[in-house]
């Protein structure tokens, strides 16, 4: 994709907010979510987050701010699920994103601004709810770092499988327990198989992780029996939020042979709000080429324009914070502890490889579906995106940094621990957009 004016790194809005330095949402970003006022009965509706503020695209829809192809996309966010403007496809999401640039610019009129600002709510006043009615939901599994870590853990010495230099792995995950930043779940129950025993027990999950991901919403879908050819694949893809894959490892360990994670997956899956689009992210593109000495891909799953830009650098954190730190008023402040920093630039397969493969048996995306990258974990000890690899499977507990009292460890997440993961992107002499935060806690077991 192009790079245009809206991308413009100079570029201000009338908005003081959204030109603060180190901002998630300035003008070069808009990215979208589903909302409404916080404690109200109002109807969720779309929005895109500018400084914050939310624009509510509902309100804006009644006004005479926006004409045509426009004005027909707002309407159609107006719904509580965004599912049938990203059916729209490319043409309308950029005729949007250039018309709302227009009215939030510092060059729009007075009376233009005070059309807008009518429609503003502050993101400090507002819930969030799951932005699409996600259809369908599949995880991957695509970081080679990620892929060698766990594999030493679980089988030391031998290679990761040898399909992952060939394919980008998945299993069809479960879209009903998806939940938007806030989200609250128990500690999930069930089936875990100790080293050395005969039987498995049943209880509480003892080895509670998080995954830090990207979700990817797909645009316009594909017909069933019509495989996505990589040249067109990025056309079917809307955008990209955070995603934390929370995994009971006692639970998946035992039951994912031979057919894959089930209940070890399928409890809680926690998303940012925020889709921030594949438009606003076209200055963060890299190159994409597999390691020294891998395979190269096989046909479908290369082209010129996939190894000249298929890769996006997306700079990732993963924070916790426990009951103790947020017990520790005693005037000093206890931020989270920065568990762990990376890239989503360090990923085997990009997320328009991911969609080709996914359809290339058949299989038909539809809008709105949603798909997870797999546990994102960079070359170094520090940038690993999952508990598991941080602490060698529970070996080695990290000592939170940063508290007052006792210093706390963590080996396997505890209950009331709230997992916050962060992303942005940026780049020499561009704009720095961000992602917001995607939050989710861990409850006490049901009746423990
Ligand atoms: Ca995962």
């Amino acid at each position: 994709m192009p790079l245009n004016h809206t991308h413009d790194p100079a570029a201000t809005s009338w908005l003081a907010s959204a030109n603060a330095a180190g901002g998630d949402f300035p003008l070069q970003n808009l990215p979208f979510a589903v909302f409404r006022r916080s404690g109200s009965a109002e109807p969720f509706r779309g929005g895109v987050a500018i400084g914050d503020q939310v624009l509510d695209l509902a309100a804006l829809s009644r006004t005479e701010g926006l004409q045509g192809l426009a004005a027909q996309a707002a309407r159609l966010c107006a719904q509580p699920v965004l599912n049938d403007f990203l059916a729209l496809g490319s043409p309308a999401w950029q005729a949007l994103r250039h018309a709302l640039f227009a009215l939030l610019h510092s060059t729009a009129t007075s009376t233009t601004e005070a059309l807008v600002r009518a429609c503003l709510v502050p993101q400090s006043a507002v819930d969030y709810a799951v932005p699409t009615r996600i259809g369908d939901y599949t995880d991957f599994y695509t970081s080679i770092h990620h892929a060698h870590k766990v594999t030493q853990l679980v089988k030391p010495g031998e290679p990761i499988t040898p399909n992952f230099q060939w394919l980008p792995i998945a299993y069809h995950g479960r879209a009903s327990s998806i939940g938007v930043s806030g989200q609250t779940f128990r500690r999930p129950l069930g089936q875990a198989m100790a080293p050395g025993a005969s039987a498995p027990v049943h209880g509480p999950c003892t080895r509670l992780d998080y995954e830090l991901e990207i979700g990817v919403y797909i645009g316009p879908g594909n017909a069933q029996g019509e495989p996505v050819a990589l040249e067109q694949a990025e056309s079917h893809i809307f955008g990209v939020c955070l995603l934390n894959d929370w995994s009971a490892r006692d639970i998946q360990f035992w039951e994912m042979a031979p057919l894959g994670p089930f209940l070890g997956k399928n409890f809680a899956t926690t998303i940012s709000p925020w889709i921030v689009t594949l438009e606003a992210l076209a200055p963060y593109r890299l190159a994409w080429t597999p390691p020294a000495g891998a395979a190269q891909p096989l046909a479908y799953l290369d082209t010129a324009s996939n190894r000249q830009a298929g890769a996006l650098d997306i700079s990732l954190e993963v924070w916790l914070d426990t009951a103790q730190r947020r017990a520790s008023n005693d005037g000093l402040g206890c931020a989270p502890a920065r568990l762990s920093r990376t890239s989503f630039k360090h990923q085997y397969w990009t997320v328009a490889q991911m969609v080709t493969h996914h359809t290339m048996g058949g299989c038909n995306l539809q809008s709105g579906d949603l798909l997870g990258s797999g546990t994102i974990s960079g070359p170094g000890p520090a940038e690993a995106g999952a508990m598991i690899e941080l602490t060698a499977g529970g070996r080695q507990p990290v000592t939170l940094a940063g508290g007052h009292g006792q210093p706390e460890q963590r080996a396997f997440l505890q209950d009331f621990d709230t997992v916050i993961l962060t992303g942005w992107c940026e780049a020499p002499g561009r704009a720095r957009i961000g992602f917001g935060e995607c939050r989710g806690q861990v409850l006490p077991a049901l009746n423990a």
